[in-house]
């Protein structure tokens, strides 16, 4: 698992002048030149939208300590191309097509008001109401407020038996946020980094693949964190992010290979992340715990995990980039930290 033929590939065109479609200004002096240090093939797959500056070759330190070249992408709180929300239903009339979707074992399931009505039964505790008996109307989450002050960890009791949404236009529109990958991805040297609350990469049309959802956690507030049909949901320090890949959800390229599915994006320790199903819907039987595999054409590389597995990567096999706070320096908290977060730290520490 050294250098894969894909990064090879992408060194070669760089020498050949291709990577130079980026803005080769806005990066540093050192790197304008230096065959060895070329962006990789990848930032070019980049949507237009996705991303508020051109990718750039930055210095950075790995989760391993190890100093490298890394690939700096800064992403806003919305992603480019993306359908986002419904989230949760408004009464329990309400069909799926005006409700997003919640993780029940092991499923993506339509968060309707039938599921809505039955989480007594589908968790085997009575003191679940989401909604009022006389009009069907469900409890909701509906301004900012509401929605940072149901999931803290002290969550208020007017807030518990809620199901959470967040509006992505109630946020500082102005946030946005930075990550380094490296460049060559760096085979971790200790067993492979779990990426719960972290960042497992980013997606080809800026969105944050995020790690786990703290399902547990949400639930035990009585609490349902409403995902949409692509997995998502808003978090006001993040913005919109994914804890699911669903077909038909994420800008996609073809893989260099015919008998592979797409690829979506790029994961945090620099390898790149496919679809899970090829367009037969196959999904590769050898894939290790992490959800990647090496194949000769395209080296080490992962398939994104089952929709409703709550883990786009179940962890990561090379030495971690990271999000980069205000000071430059990584940050030291879960990315996932707004509202979502905050619960997970508490459980957590
Ligand atoms: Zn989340
Ligand atoms: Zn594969």
């Amino acid at each position: 698992m050294s250098l894969s033929p894909l990064l090879l590939r992408s060194f070669v065109y760089a020498a050949f002048g291709l990577a130079g479609t980026f803005n080769i200004l806005n990066t540093p002096a050192a790197w304008a030149h230096d065959p060895n240090s070329p962006l990789p093939t990848y930032t070019e797959y980049f949507r237009p939208d996705a991303l508020t500056t051109d990718p750039k070759l930055v210095h950075c330190t790995l989760s391993d300590g190890s100093n490298v070249d890394c690939v700096q992408l800064t992403l806003k709180i919305e992603p480019a191309d993306m359908r986002i929300g419904p989230w949760c239903p408004r009464n329990t009339s309400d069909t799926a097509d005006r409700a997003g979707k919640w993780i029940y074992e092991g499923d993506l399931v339509d968060l309707d008001g039938e599921f809505i009505t039955s989480l007594d039964k589908l968790y085997g505790d009575s003191d679940w109401k989401l909604y009022s008996e006389e009009t069907g109307d469900i409890h909701v989450t509906e301004t900012l407020e509401g929605c940072m002050a149901a999931a803290r960890p002290d969550v208020d009791e007017t807030y518990q038996n809620y199901c959470v949404e967040c509006a992505l236009a109630d946020i500082d529109q102005s946030l946005e946020f930075t990550f380094v990958i490296p460049v060559k991805p760096i085979p971790s040297k200790k067993s492979p980094t779990h990426s719960d609350h972290d960042v497992a990469g980013i997606s080809f049309n800026g969105t944050r693949l995020e790690g786990p959802a703290p399902v547990d956690a949400i639930l035990a507030a009585h609490t349902i964190a409403a995902f949409d049909d692509c997995g998502g949901h808003v978090n006001p320090h993040v913005g919109y992010h994914l804890h699911a890949v669903v077909d038909d959800c994420l800008a996609s390229m073809p893989a260099d290979v015919t008998d592979h599915s797409d690829v979506i994006g790029v994961a945090m320790d620099g390898y790149m992340i496919h679809a899970r199903a090829d367009d037969e819907g196959m999904v590769p039987e050898d894939l290790d715990m992490c959800g990647g595999h090496e194949t000769p054409s395209l080296g080490y590389h992962y398939h994104a995990g089952a929709p409703g597995s709550n883990a786009i990567l179940g962890c990561h096999m090379g030495a971690t980039g990271c999000q980069l706070g205000e000071d430059g320096q990584c940050l030291k908290e879960g990315p996932d930290g707004g509202v979502l977060g905050r619960l997970m730290n508490y459980i957590h520490h």
